[in-house]
């Protein structure tokens, strides 16, 4: 028997200077990986644990877009990050071999509904409305973790109509890749398709109709948005 109707494909991430493209699997992200955000957001920075949600594929959107501004919220916040791109499987690997399963390295937006977050969390509830919806996964062309090299140095910014909102380096990451990729691999087996957002640092805030929103990390292309009129 037929399905009875079809799917859309898997969207697919351009790698840069290269005719490859990387299909999105799974989308983990991991909250309060630098110290000063975490204290911006009102709460101590802590070492127990990464903390992890997600979002899915259909929540993917490329960089270069126009966007309607986010439904449901008054209060949508961009948040600048970089993004790690697995090609390996990997399951309970160790910090010292996590990189080797990174295929890739991109520059990433989690956009956040924060209105909607923040109401979730002060009542308990999941994350899932204030950060997993249409357009929330803004994803840059990847470059090949050979090219970009290992993650430590780098300054990461985003600016937001010319000015900058967010810059740091990612020397600050509280939890660094590695750390990431071994822990994720300790619940899941991690595969190709698969993406990570590691977490933004200090200075989120707030997107309106008409920005131009541009994220950077030396040595990655850099990723733009611009937001249109709510629907
Ligand atoms: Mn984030």
């Amino acid at each position: 028997m037929p399905d009875l109707f079809e799917l859309p494909p898997p969207p697919v991430i351009a790698m840069a200077d290269s005719e490859a493209k990387f299909p999105v699997g799974r989308i983990f992200c991991v909250g309060q990986n630098y110290a000063a955000h975490a204290r911006e957001l009102g709460f101590e920075p802590q070492r127990d644990a990464p903390i992890w949600f997600t979002k899915s594929p259909a929540a993917v959107c490329l960089s270069g877009s126009t966007i309607a501004y986010p439904p449901g919220t008054e209060n949508c916040h961009y948040e600048v990050e970089l993004v790690v791109a697995v090609g390996k499987q990997a399951f309970r690997i160790g910090v010292d071999d996590a990189l080797s399963v990174v295929i890739g390295y991109g520059v990433g937006l989690d956009l956040t509904r924060r209105d909607l977050q923040n109401k979730a969390r002060g009542q308990g509830h999941p994350w899932d409305t204030g950060k997993d919806f249409e357009n929330a996964a803004v994803l840059a062309p990847l470059t090949p973790a050979p090219e970009f090299g290992v993650p430590e140095r780098q300054g990461i910014t985003l600016t937001r109509n010319g000015t900058i909102k967010q810059q740091a380096s990612l020397t600050e990451l509280i939890w660094s890749v590695p750390e990431l990729i071994a822990d994720l691999s300790r619940m899941y087996h991690l595969a190709p398709g698969d993406l990570i957002f590691t977490g933004t640092p200090a200075g989120v805030g707030p997107i309106a109709p008409g920005d131009r929103l541009v994220g950077s990390i030396d040595g990655l292309t850099d990723l733009t948005l611009t937001i249109g009129e709510a629907e």
